[in-house]
């Protein structure tokens, strides 16, 4: 499962770095970091994230929704 963060979309709201603190990381106000690849252990953190993000500025690829 990989991810893409549209950083042009992003309002650094940072729902997803409470959702998701492994995986996504707010430098200063705005300067969203994420790790590309998202670990095993971090996919629900991270679905949940994608569901709160409220421009919908997360997309998911690679397995999604097919369990892994
Ligand atoms: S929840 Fe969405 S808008 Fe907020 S920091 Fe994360 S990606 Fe950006």
């Amino acid at each position: 499962m990989y991810i893409v963060v549209d950083l042009n979309r992003c309002q650094g709201y940072a729902q997803c770095v409470f959702l998701a603190p492994k995986v996504f990381e707010l430098h200063g106000e705005e300067a969203l970091m994420y790790l590309t690849r998202v670990p095993e252990d971090q996919q629900d953190p991270v679905r949940r994230a994608v569901a709160a993000c409220p421009v919908q500025a997360i997309t998911v690829g690679g397995a999604a929704g097919a369990g892994n």
